[in-house]
């Protein structure tokens, strides 16, 4: 099922997992997260793809290893340095897979990156249009705090709106951990006319290593308090975890509140994380992500 119609008729909890460095190794530990997650009623699970194309094939295998589980897989898929040829021969994997909704990425800059890296695919906008020849649902990235590349989060947004008209049917966010970003972008989202549905993306701070992560990753801001907050115990694993968790339970409470049309969890392979957010808004899910 396309994703972009259950978000007509319901709001949609997702979870995002990345394929394990060592895939031979590692992969069966990820299916029983796989099936671990499916046991929260997930209404898609997204699977990332190499910036490169590195691990194009055991992103394929695991969304097909989802719809194998009656749960609708959305592949990520970055235009990178892909060829036309490329982008043919994944977009027919997955049709054969029966794989119907693609997040559509440029994906990240490498260290070495020059002008020669993305020939084919300079932007996501790229992408989506070649896409457009296959019928699959496309989503799009969008960034709270404006993408790390634009000037200003104004700009970013005019090429959101891009997205939308080279065919992104929904968008999910980048990380953050101030709601109000959220609420800003859709604001000013719907002020240039993007219709579409903007998932926020939620992923709990759940060690001082994930402060450098995020850091590096995507520079998403900390607010002071929630920061000070964890400073306090960051030699206290324990008490460090439960604050992470319960501020992600209190971002999912207050975005919901205010009209999120769903929730995407970043849950790192994790279904003990999935659990422990989930558990404490059983009444939330099962109450409010209802179909009409
Ligand atoms: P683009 O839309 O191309 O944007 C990149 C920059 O170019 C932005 O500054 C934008 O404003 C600007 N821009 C956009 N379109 C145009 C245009 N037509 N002309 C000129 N400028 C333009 N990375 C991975 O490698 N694999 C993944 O699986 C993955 N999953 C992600 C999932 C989500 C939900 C998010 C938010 C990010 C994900 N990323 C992933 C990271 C993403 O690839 C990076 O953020 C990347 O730097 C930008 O990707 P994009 O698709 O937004 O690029």
């Amino acid at each position: 099922m396309k994703i972009e119609e259950i978000l007509n008729k319901k709001r949609t909890l997702s979870f995002e997992v990345f394929p394990p460095k060592k895939y031979d190794e590692e992969i069966d530990k990820l299916f029983d997260t796989i099936r671990e997650l499916k046991t929260f009623n997930p209404d898609f699970i997204s699977v990332t793809y190499g910036a490169g194309g590195t691990n194009r094939k055991s992103n394929a295998e695991i969304a097909a290893y989802i719809k194998s589980l009656g749960v609708e897989p959305l592949a990520h898929l970055t235009g990178g340095p892909s060829t036309y040829e490329d982008i043919d021969s994944i977009a027919a994997d997955l049709k054969e897979k029966n794989i119907e909704n693609i997040l559509a990425l440029r994906g990240d800059k490498p260290l070495d990156y020059n002008d020669d890296y993305c020939k084919v695919f300079k932007h996501a906008t790229d992408l989506m249009t070649y896409l457009g020849k296959y019928d699959f649902s496309l989503a799009g990235a969008c960034y709270p705090e404006g993408h790390i590349e634009s000037e200003s989060l104004y700009d970013d947004l005019q090429y959101m709106k891009k997205k939308e008209e080279c065919g992104a049917k929904f968008f999910i966010t980048q990380i953050f951990y101030d709601n109000e970003y959220y609420y800003r972008l859709v604001n000013e989202a719907r002020k240039i006319g993007i219709k579409s549905p903007i998932i926020p993306g939620i992923m709990p701070l759940l060690s001082p290593k994930s402060i450098k992560r995020i850091k590096e990753m995507c520079g998403s801001t900390i607010p002071l308090g929630f920061r000070n907050m964890l400073e306090v115990y960051k030699d206290n694993p324990k008490v460090f975890r439960e604050i992470g968790i319960n501020y992600a339970v209190y971002q999912i409470m207050d975005l919901i509140a205010k009209g999120a049309p769903g929730i995407h969890l970043y849950v790192m392979n994790n279904a003990i994380t999935a659990k422990e957010i989930i558990s404490r808004l059983e009444n939330v899910f099962s109450e409010l992500f209802k179909a009409n």
